[in-house]
């Protein structure tokens, strides 16, 4: 909650990392970790500094939407050639 504060009130650079965040980050490859810390600064380092801003809702609609924990919708998903997720259906 700090971090979506920081981010959303007061522009800072911040990653929160919730279930969705989790997930996609691990399964794209992005920033693996058994932790949602390890995810969090995973994704710290890998997004751009002009895109922290928003990466953070961005990653949560794709995993809301799109990268669903039960049944993800690959066939869907715009990133699916980038994703290094072994069990991706496409
Ligand atoms: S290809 Fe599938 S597993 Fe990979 S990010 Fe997209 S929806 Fe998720």
């Amino acid at each position: 909650t700090a971090n979506v504060v920081l981010n959303m009130a007061f522009g800072q650079h911040t990653m929160a990392v919730d279930t969705h965040v989790f997930r996609v980050g691990n399964r794209t490859g992005l920033a693996p970790g058994n932790t949602p810390l390890e995810v969090e600064l995973g994704l710290e380092r890998v997004i751009p500094a002009e895109f922290m801003l928003h990466a953070h809702h961005w990653l949560i609609l794709h995993g809301r939407y799109t990268c669903l924990a039960r049944k993800p919708r690959c066939e869907a998903c715009l990133i699916n050639d980038l994703c290094r997720w072994p069990e991706k259906t496409v």
